[in-house]
């Protein structure tokens, strides 16, 4: 049996577009230099002057009392709901959410948790469907004990989730009891959008992370803040986990080069989403979800070609992308330049003129 992904085609052609996804941005000759000069130490006995201060920086950025360095986003989530649940206990996400679909089923191999998938638009359910979805402390209901959002919604298309909207979470969570939780794989790309600050944006909620091996272009990484009893439980977690690092200031300094240089210039990569959807829009036939950041989700059925059919049209002239849940994603990032969405743009368009 075969586990996706598939070992790689030799006879494939070279990838030259790569719209797969933010994860596949490569470090930088600069990042590289940053990461080669690093101070390091022994990061499990916190004694790693760069990871001290990556985490002091996002700590700062999101406005919390502490911050851990974690080998990877799904390691944030995944200690995050290790340090509030307990076996039994129920968690409320919406339906599309990574919690769920994206991560090997940890919260329930690991934790014994279940997870409540929320309905609603674009990958973020409403503060009405959170309060339909509640219910009070009984001794046959499981106990609901957090609520998780993504920001952005990826499966939703890369969604900003409204201030307000998240607010009004906030408060119906702390009325019911309810730990909150805020997936931030894209936080920044939210943030940079929006204009509204990271400190705002999380304002509220007791736990946030950001991913660093996505957009920001490090190569790994992924920093989650809170109270520092919450920091404290995680850290617990991630030795438990195996996730405990030594000299990771060499990670950790590739994640403050992205802090400095890597987030002003998401607009780029936002602006280059907005070009490829409005070219595509102008082919006859193709679908397309109006992106809010740099997701854009596409079906070109109407056009007369299926999605898999064009992924793999694509794939012979060198764009790379993927189906995700019935729509193409393509993912603008740091390594995508606005050439080669109008190339992407053009080869799309042939493509439909031959089928
Ligand atoms: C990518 C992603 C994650 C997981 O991050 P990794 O660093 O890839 O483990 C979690 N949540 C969302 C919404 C994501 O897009």
């Amino acid at each position: 049996m075969f586990y996706t992904p598939a070992p790689p085609d030799p006879k494939a052609a070279p990838v030259r577009i790569n719209l797969l996804s933010d994860t596949q941005t490569k470090p930088t000759p600069a990042m590289r230099e940053a990461m080669a000069k690093a101070e390091v130490g022994d990061e499990q006995v916190g004694d790693d002057p760069t990871t001290n201060e990556l985490c002091a920086r996002v700590a700062g950025l999101l406005g919390k009392e502490a911050a851990v360095f974690m080998p990877s986003g799904t390691m944030c989530n995944v200690a995050a709901t290790l340090a509030y649940c307990r076996p039994g206990d129920e968690i409320l996400a919406h339906a599309t959410a990574h919690i769920i679909a994206r991560e090997g089923g940890a919260h329930a191999a690991l934790g014994g948790f279940q997870i409540m998938p929320l309905p609603g638009d674009d990958g973020q359910f409403t503060p009405e469907a959170l309060r339909a979805a509640l219910h009070p402390r009984t001794r046959y209901q499981p106990p609901q004990v957090l609520v998780s959002v993504e920001q952005t919604a990826n499966i939703g298309g890369g969604t900003i989730w409204k201030k307000a909207a998240l607010d009004e979470v906030v408060s119906i969570a702390k009325a019911h009891g309810l730990a909150t939780h805020m997936d931030g794989a894209r936080l920044l790309n939210a943030t940079v959008a929006s204009g509204i600050s990271p400190r705002d944006m999380t304002a509220g909620w007791d736990s946030a992370w950001i991913d660093f091996s996505k957009g920001l272009g490090a190569p790994i990484g992924g920093v989650i803040a809170g109270t520092r009893a919450f920091i404290d439980d995680v850290w617990r977690w991630k030795q438990r986990l195996g996730g405990s690092m030594r000299q990771s200031g060499v990670c950790a300094a590739a994640c403050i080069h992205a802090l400095d240089h890597h987030v002003d210039r998401l607009a780029e990569d936002h602006a280059n989403a907005r070009a490829l959807a409005r070219g595509l829009s102008q082919i006859n036939g193709i679908e397309v979800q109006a992106p809010e950041t740099n997701l854009v989700f596409f079906k070109p059925d109407g056009a007369g070609v299926a999605g898999t059919r064009m992924v793999s049209e694509l794939r012979k002239r060198g764009v790379m992308l993927a189906m995700m849940d019935g729509r193409i994603r393509a993912c603008t990032h740091l390594d995508v330049t606005a050439a080669q969405i109008e190339e992407m743009v053009g080869h799309v368009r042939d493509i439909v003129r031959g089928a």
